[in-house]
């Protein structure tokens, strides 16, 4: 059997890992447009301004991937069109421009998600960067460090928006981040992200919110950031970070079956339109882990495991991914903040009859030294109390409730079973009333009648 993978990062390498543990004898190549292979997007942002050692984004070279599971790991080399009835895909050899047909039995696409970038003027000018490949960190990095950059504007307050202006606070830089809606980081409700304006105020960002990009222009030796009925904003660079959309084309072109917002469609066991095609990663659509619905999360815990169960089924294993939480965390300055499942305003536009309960607890025993307060939002469905999601902001555990609150979403529990969870305690990590256990009790509470939902 000959497997070929379109893309060798988060999905596409895993796949290609999970393959050979599987069948020994398979041929696997993978084709990587990019120079390098199982890179860490994930610390692309923080090699602006955390980690010194290049060499410690990529854990895997295109050589010690072979030598480790002898896939033929092929950089530089991009796909252009996919010809499924022939089962042979073309590649361009990006070194040596030369063009070439491979042969596969099975094809698994995971070509990730591209930055959103709008039609606007400028958008194409030299000082602004957008941030999704090793390349783009390092054209950054190196732009920053040949011109002794000091000042930079961040369009866009998402994840990557957010990581960027925490990295390039840290280098000292003089940071605007401009944002179009009327708070950041969109995963999480208005009310939990009014924390997070605060730690970014604190921390000397320029938050500017309700604030609409209207094009960039080239000074003399600066970019303007144009921005709708308020000041533009001068710096030395700027940080396009406004979203990502599924990179698809190739699955389009091939005539697959798409989904929402040009997403590549699959079913359960990561299986495209057609049989012998699989896809995974940020460019496939998937079941919303809460309400089913088509959705689209781009993250990397979901890629990986969809890349083993695409590898899975292949071998004739055939598990079925029960869709994405969305489970996520942020550091931002001191702050950490993590969400999972739905936010009430998710909630609200799903149609579910759902509340929420707000708590500020200590992130540990108060006696114990070094207690500080945590935010966490637990929203719940009114018929039956069952567990929809949760958000928290806090300087240490907002990590652990969340990571525990998404297990509890997936094991399908109500506020019962929140509130006898049997978790770890000790002064330095909890209390002996965890935050996860008091939302619970709260919730049990509220849908018996024995206190009324108070909001702020
Ligand atoms: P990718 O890992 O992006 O890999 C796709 C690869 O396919 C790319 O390298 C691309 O060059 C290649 N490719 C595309 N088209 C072709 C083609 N035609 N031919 C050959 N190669 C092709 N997620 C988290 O959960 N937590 C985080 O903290 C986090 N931080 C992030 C920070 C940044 C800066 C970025 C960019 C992403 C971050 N993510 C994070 C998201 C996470 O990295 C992605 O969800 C994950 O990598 C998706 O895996 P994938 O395999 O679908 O795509």
């Amino acid at each position: 059997m000959k497997v070929v993978i379109v893309g060798g990062v988060a999905g596409g390498a895993t796949a290609a890992a999970r393959l050979r543990r599987l069948d020994e004898a398979a041929e696997i190549v993978v084709f990587e447009r990019s120079g390098y292979i199982s890179y860490a997007n994930c610390g692309l942002p923080y090699y602006i301004g955390t980690i010194a050692d290049k060499s410690a984004l990529t854990l895997q070279t295109p050589e010690s991937f072979r030598a480790r599971f002898n896939v033929d790991m092929r950089v530089r080399h991009e796909v252009g069109a996919i010809d499924a009835a022939r089962h042979v895909v073309t590649v361009r050899n990006l070194e040596t421009d030369e063009v070439f047909e491979e042969p596969y039995d099975k094809l698994i696409l995971s070509p990730g998600a591209r930055p959103t970038r709008p039609a606007l003027p400028g958008v194409g000018l030299d000082r602004l960067f957008t941030l999704r490949t090793v390349e783009d960190t390092f054209a950054i990095h190196d732009f920053i460090e040949r011109t002794g950059a000091r000042s930079a504007t961040v369009v866009g307050a998402g994840f990557i928006g957010l990581e960027m202006a925490e990295n390039l606070r840290e280098r000292g830089m003089d940071v605007t981040l401009i944002q179009r809606g009327a708070h950041v980081l969109p995963v999480v409700d208005a009310d939990m992200a009014a924390l997070l304006h605060n730690a970014l105020r604190d921390a000397g960002v320029d938050l500017r919110l309700n604030s609409h990009v209207s094009g960039f222009e080239r000074t003399p030796g600066a970019i303007r950031t144009l921005v709708e009925g308020g000041d533009a904003v001068e710096s030395d660079l700027v940080v396009l970070s406004i979203g990502v959309a599924p990179e698809s084309a190739l699955a389009r072109d091939a005539g697959l079956e798409l989904g929402v917002r040009g997403s590549i469609l699959v079913d359960a066991s990561m299986r495209t339109s057609d049989p012998d095609i699989y896809a995974v990663g940020d460019a496939v659509q998937v079941a919303h882990g809460v309400t089913g619905a088509p959705a689209l999360i781009a993250l990397a815990g979901p890629a990986n495991r969809q890349g083993r169960i695409a590898a899975d089924a292949i071998c004739g294993i055939e598990r079925s991914y029960p869709g994405s939480l969305g489970s996520s965390v942020l550091k931002l300055f001191g702050t950490t903040v993590a969400s999972t499942g739905l936010t009430e305003r998710a909630a609200a536009a799903a149609g579910i009859d759902a509340d929420a309960v707000i708590l500020s607890p200590a992130d540990h025993a108060t006696y114990y030294p070094g207690a500080r307060t945590m935010v966490l939002k637990v929203v719940f469905e009114h018929a039956g109390g069952r567990i929809l999601g949760a958000q928290a902001v806090g300087a240490s555990g907002v990590d652990k409730r969340i990571d525990v609150i998404a297990v509890a979403i997936r094991a399908g529990m109500d506020a019962d079973g929140l509130a006898d969870l049997d978790l770890a305690y000790a002064p330095p990590y909890s209390s002996a009333k965890d935050p996860v256990n008091m939302a619970g009790f709260i919730i049990q509470n509220i849908l018996e009648g024995r206190v009324e939902q108070v909001r702020w």
